[in-house]
């Protein structure tokens, strides 16, 4: 196609670029990043293969040998001073061998569904993510946490409180330039509620491109973090007794370039088609808890005394509410969903909120937005629900439906039982 055509010129007649890095993601949704050189690439990019058994939650070892696909729309030039010199990033589709979409490539599941709702229905899914973290002092911070037991703020700060200069400030100017170069269109950012905390807010994009850009993201905040001596670390409760990280996730979907999310007439100026996807959703809320908490330590944070939610409702005020309803106008009116933690597969994110969203069943639940019904409060609870749930099978399959819950199962499994304490060594997942 064009787009293909262009791009492998480009990178032909670039003499700077000497290796093109392919990004894909594992089922939990760690990121994965393989060089091909760039001569190599031009010639073979309809041929390249991969050992899926090494990548968590693909392939068994027998049937071990997965495609790799350019997705030539998903290309990003990758600044020299943190990449290496010469270099771009792009997105790659896995391919099972027969040439099908690989059924545990997320990014590939999330296209798929994305582009036939544009062919059917003429749809736009769109999101934008609030990604919190937090800056920890010294690099390795969550590896060397078995051994320290803590982690060490780099500033007291608080909501907006940084001085120039201070480390915090200097990490998230870094950030945010960065990301500028790589083509995100930042808005704002600033230090968060909690000691130490940071979010830094983009402009909201094509589903597929927004999962893509929270993989950038968070890449792009370990970077810098580990070059200035320190740790980004998107836990989403690493602290306790202070606020946890959320990602929370806002979604609209636009037709026509017509926002279908906004009605000035309507309740809390959202379209019934709005509310539709917001009863679904909250209708399977504790069916795909698992997918937008996905670790043991996704379920500490949940809690409304730290402005996150735990209760299955809709709200325009109330934080502690799964879904919350934020002031808007023609063009941003959207659904934000708050219980989604920093450390889940972003494309599984995105992936179950739109499809639950638009193909999931209404409950008949007397007065569903606002009755008393919560997200679990542990990791266990959310696997049950996620196994027993015939929606998640209609999600996902169900192999794959199969393969996340013991992946889930395992991980739980690796840490202490007891909730007493905050955070067991066992529960920081490397992303
Ligand atoms: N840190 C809060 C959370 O865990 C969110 C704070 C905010 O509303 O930005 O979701
Ligand atoms: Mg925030
Ligand atoms: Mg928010």
């Amino acid at each position: 196609d064009k787009i293909q055509e262009e791009r492998l010129k480009y990178l032909t007649d670039q003499k700077g670029i000497k290796a093109v890095t392919v990004l894909f993601s594992d089922l939990e949704g760690r990121l994965h990043m393989l060089d091909y050189d760039k001569k190599f690439l031009v010639k073979s990019y309809d041929n390249l293969t991969f050992d899926g058994s090494s990548i968590r939650g693909f392939t068994a070892q027998r049937e071990s040998d997965l495609r790799l696909g350019i997705d030539w729309s998903a290309f990003y030039f990758a600044p020299a001073d943190y990449f290496g010199s010469g270099k771009v990033l792009v997105f790659g589709e896995v391919i099972d061998k027969n040439g099908a979409p690989y059924t545990g490539d997320m990014r590939g599941v999330l296209k798929t569904y994305a582009d036939s709702l544009h062919a059917k229905h003429g749809y736009t899914l769109n999101a934008a993510n609030e990604i919190e973290g937090f800056l920890f002092a010294g690099v390795n911070a969550e590896k060397n946490f078995p051994q320290t037991g803590r982690f060490d703020y780099v500033n007291t700060g608080g909501y907006y409180h940084s001085l120039p200069g201070d480390p915090l400030r200097s990490f998230i100017d870094t950030a945010a330039e960065l990301q500028r170069a790589m083509g995100f269109e930042n808005e704002k950012d600033h230090p968060e509620v909690a000691p130490s905390q940071f979010e830094i807010n983009y402009g909201y994009g094509e589903v597929v491109a927004a999962a893509d850009q929270i993989q950038i993201y968070k890449l792009i905040c370990r970077q810098v973090a580990t070059r200035m001596g320190m740790t980004a670390s998107f836990l989403p409760k690493p602290v306790v007794g202070v606020n946890g990280s959320g990602m929370h996730t806002n979604v609209s979907i636009s037709k026509d370039g017509k926002n279908l999310c906004w009605d000035p007439n309507g309740e809390e100026k959202i379209s019934k088609f709005a509310w539709d996807f917001v009863d679904r959703i909250l209708t399977h809320g504790n069916d795909i808890c698992l997918l937008l908490n996905s670790s043991v330590n996704a379920y500490r944070r949940l809690d409304p005394h730290f402005e996150a939610p735990n209760q299955i409702k809709a709200s325009a005020v109330d934080r502690g509410s799964m879904i919350r309803i934020p002031i808007g106008n023609e063009k941003s009116s959207r659904v934000e969903v708050r219980s989604v933690a920093p450390d889940s597969n972003p494309y599984l994110v995105l992936y179950s909120i739109f499809k639950s969203g638009l193909d999931g069943e209404t409950a008949t639940v007397a007065n569903l937005r606002q009755a008393e019904r919560y997200l679990p409060d542990n990791i266990y609870t959310a696997i049950e629900n996620f196994r027993n749930a015939p929606w998640t099978t209609k999600l996902l399959g169900e192999d794959v439906k199969a393969r996340y819950a013991d992946l889930k199962q395992a991980s739980a499994d690796r840490c202490p039982r007891q909730l007493g304490t905050f955070v067991k060594p066992s529960e920081v997942q490397f992303h």
